[in-house]
């Protein structure tokens, strides 16, 4: 089990809930725009967000900003090591800094006495683009060169007596990054923020986050989450929450299954299943409910579901964990599977 330390008022680590994050893509010094978008993103489902903080602008900025938002700002700052005191000053309640790109051992230690005085967490750790020289010599590119480096940041920080640290270590491919993290959890106790690096956009890119973070949460590894997506942050937090939900990190939701559709299928599951997901979508409660194609293999098919509906041309089955229990028209499908769905919310 990793260590636990608290951005803001949640808990990142230890048994906890594996959180959610992203970043903003507005300027931190448009207030207004930049608060809107990241409330938006807590409305989805982040729990900690991001922003960038590139000058005195930014970090001023950062005070109202941490008034607005209905999360824990992490401030993302590259170079200027004055910023990350800045920001501390002004309410970030984490720092995500590069000790190997902020100067020497005066600045590492300026930051470190500021993460100890105001105590907030830093997030160290390497990109695959950030990757130190003396590891790249001895190891090649490689996720053991990676892993090196990103310890080596934690080091930074430990000299300085940093206990709160969050580690990461992000290649742009998912192997690299699934073999890094291994190292990491198998080498140290800090919580891991996992990510894979510039991962692209559209439906390459969720699956190559998915396949990188998810593999590593199916091994127990991970306490909190970024989907790197080129799309607006709201999508990288829907990606990341649907990747805990598949990996069955978060249980609190209506889960649709159904079934490819075959031959034998003789009405519109594809239709149903997307009107019972969207009519679903709000409820934080477990529940699995299965819209099967058609009643010969339905029924069956569908047993592990707590309710579901098995289809045909007049009439459709409804069931309950894989036992049949009335019959209704085809056209009334959708109203009787919710009725259905209501009365097990109602009892469970
Ligand atoms: S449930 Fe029926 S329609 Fe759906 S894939 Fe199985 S056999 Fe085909």
């Amino acid at each position: 089990m990793s260590n636990m330390v608290m951005v803001g008022g949640v808990p990142v680590g230890g048994n906890n809930r594996i959180t959610v994050q992203t970043m903003a893509t507005v300027k931190t010094e448009r207030v207004d725009e930049c608060a809107e978008e990241l409330n938006a993103c807590v409305d989805a489902g982040a729990d900690i967000v991001r922003v960038a903080v590139r000058d005195e602008a930014d970090a001023s900025a950062l005070k109202t900003l941490a008034e607005k938002v209905r999360a824990p700002i992490v401030a993302d700052i590259h170079f200027d090591y004055r910023l990350a005191l800045r920001s501390a000053e002004n309410g970030a309640a984490k720092i995500r800094i590069n000790p190997g790109n902020i100067g020497g051992k005066r600045e590492i230690k300026a930051v470190s006495d500021c993460l100890k005085q105001y105590g907030i967490p830093v997030r160290a750790g390497a990109n695959s683009g950030s990757i130190e020289k003396e590891f790249l010599d001895k190891y090649g590119r490689s996720a053991e060169a990676l892993a090196e480096s990103a310890l080596r940041s934690a080091r930074c920080f430990e000299e300085f007596g940093v206990e709160n640290i969050v580690l990461s270590a992000k290649a742009s491919d998912a192997e690299t990054t699934v073999k890094a993290y291994r190292i990491l959890r198998a080498r140290c106790d800090y919580p891991l923020h996992l990510g894979v690096t510039e991962a692209g956009g559209g439906r390459y890119g969720i699956i190559k986050g998915a396949v990188g973070i998810g593999s590593l949460l199916m091994d127990g590894i991970g306490d909190t989450v970024r989907v790197s997506l080129t799309a607006p942050p709201i999508e990288e937090v829907r990606a990341a929450v649907e990747i805990l939900r598949a990996a069955g990190k978060r249980k609190d939701f209506a889960e649709v299954i159904s079934c490819p559709t075959c031959g034998r299928c003789d009405y519109d599951v594809i239709g149903l299943s997307e009107k019972i997901r969207k009519a679903t979508e709000n409820t934080h409660k477990r529940i699995k409910i299965a819209v099967m194609g058609c009643v010969v293999n339905g029924v069956g098919e569908g047993r592990e579901a707590d309710v579901g509906i098995a289809g045909g041309k007049d009439k459709c089955v409804i069931f309950r964990g894989g036992e049949a229990v009335r019959t209704v028209p085809a056209g009334e499908a959708e109203t009787e599977l919710m009725k259905e769905v209501e009365l097990w919310l109602t009892k469970n």
